[in-house]
């Protein structure tokens, strides 16, 4: 180029030559053999030679080491292809000996027969840039949190040290390789995500268990410069701790919810459950306008029983009448020790037919038994007696009782059955 042309006194070319020579951007133009043929004034703040200094010389012989090798293989493939050059990030030795990084672009020369005679190009100092970049890249490499990017075809594209760490296996080696190998389970769920992004709905975040570990990951779309969903990038949060917590802390809720509802000697419900239950039974029975049965059975002569065998031969027979009782019902009945030797049976959608018939039938249960009871006075074996009522609920009728009162009433009912069946010469049944 002819520097006496941009460098002239008046008008554009004035302006061309405050422009090549007074802003941020070097140009320059180098001949077949990569040589600088003319450059402008920038050089000066860029790399700290005049613009004399570099004529003959090639971009090669101020790039740091490592850096020639690879670009002089760039440079030859647009030579070859007489291609463009773009956004070609280099890094240069500065005269004072400090580093520049410069991103190249040039495009290439013809002469009048359409011969390649050379490139012109642009060099941008983008050192401040690509210091941010770099402080950025080492944060999302060396950051605790696990993170990866994947792209439509499912494949990793990037994963720092921690999704190593996740993966046991080096970051660099998964770069390329697809979920559906490193984690067949799940890859689907990240294919899945594509679809909500294409379909415009937010990204939600899971709960992943991989490799024996409990993970929060949260993806969110990468876009690329079109404004397209190209990737997805994830963030995988180690939750283990946490969840194992949850589960010891779901497990002795469960053991204490036992402890509460559950009678520690039989393994019956305890009263206060049935309590609670016979409240719930009752709003059931008045929504369905439904019967409601209840049976209060109690040992005959438990107290001479015990007198007779000792009292850990009583708790014994506690749990065979009880094991009696509960194999005696079918499911949706319900059986408890509601007091020492007594127990309650709730009996829902059960009309007194019904539910004498039950009480028979486990009234001849324990009979059935035959556990000795030989200072029983009605015979030498162990039985009970059992008071049943049945509570027919007024349907469409709203009641001006409470439940408790309804509980009550019901439990008191059966009591006097029950006293009713003890005092007509026990190991009975008597209905209120
Ligand atoms: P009835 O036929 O009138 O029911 O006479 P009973 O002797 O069974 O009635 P009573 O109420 O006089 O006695 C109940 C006995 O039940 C007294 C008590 O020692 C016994 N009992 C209550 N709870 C337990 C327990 O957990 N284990 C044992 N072994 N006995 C118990
Ligand atoms: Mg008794
Ligand atoms: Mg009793």
């Amino acid at each position: 180029m002819d520097k006496q042309l941009v460098q002239g006194n008046c008008g554009n070319s004035k302006r061309l030559a405050e422009l090549l020579h007074h802003n941020t951007d070097w140009v320059w133009e180098i001949d077949i053999t990569g040589r600088y043929v003319w450059v402008s004034d920038v050089i000066k703040n860029q790399l700290g030679y005049t613009p004399e200094e570099m004529l003959g010389r090639t971009p090669f012989d101020f790039m740091v080491s490592g850096e020639a090798e690879r670009l002089k293989k760039t440079f030859a493939d647009a030579l070859a292809g007489q291609k463009p050059l773009s956004g070609m990030i280099n890094r240069n030795r500065r005269a004072d000996g400090s580093v520049v990084v410069i991103e190249t672009s040039a495009i290439p020369l013809f002469d009048a027969s359409g011969k390649l005679y050379g490139y012109r190009g642009i060099d941008r100092d983008i050192t401040q840039l690509d210091e941010r970049v770099l402080q950025l890249e080492s944060i999302y490499q060396n950051t605790p949190l696990a993170l990866c990017v994947i792209n439509r075809r499912g494949q990793l594209t990037k994963a720092n040290k921690a999704m190593g760490l996740l993966l046991g296996e080096p970051e660099e080696t998964l770069v390329g390789r697809c979920l559906k190998e490193i984690m067949p389970e799940w890859h689907l769920l990240f294919q899945q995500d594509f679809l909500r992004i294409d379909g415009g709905e937010e990204l939600t975040s899971k709960e992943l268990f991989l490799y024996g570990r409990y993970f929060y990951v949260k993806p969110l779309p990468v876009y690329d410069a079109g404004g397209n969903a190209a990737g997805i990038s994830a963030a995988w949060m180690d939750i283990t701790d946490r969840k194992l917590a949850e589960q010891q802390l779901a497990s002795a809720n469960k053991t204490l919810l036992r402890y509460a509802e559950r009678d520690h000697l039989t393994g019956l419900f305890n009263r206060r459950y049935m309590d609670d239950r016979l409240g719930y039974e009752i709003s059931c029975a008045q929504r369905e306008g439904a019967s409601l049965s209840l049976c209060m059975a109690d040992i005959d002569f438990f107290k001479l029983y015990n007198d007779t065998y000792g009292h850990q031969a009583g708790d014994h027979v506690l749990r065979a009448v009880a094991e009696a009782l509960k194999g005696a019902l079918r499911p949706g009945d319900c059986v408890s020790r509601y007091g020492g030797e007594e127990f309650l049976i709730m009996l829902p959608n059960t009309d007194a037919k019904g539910a004498m018939a039950v009480a028979e039938r486990l009234r001849e249960r324990v009979m059935a038994l035959g556990i000795e009871h030989k200072t029983s006075a009605i015979g030498g074996v162990l039985t009970i007696s059992l008071g049943a009522m049945t509570w027919d609920s007024p349907r469409f009728v709203c009641s001006i009782q409470s439940i408790a009162d309804i509980s009550a009433d019901l439990i008191s009912s059966s009591d006097t059955a029950l006293y009713q069946a003890k005092q007509q010469g026990r190991n009975r049944v008597v209905s209120a």
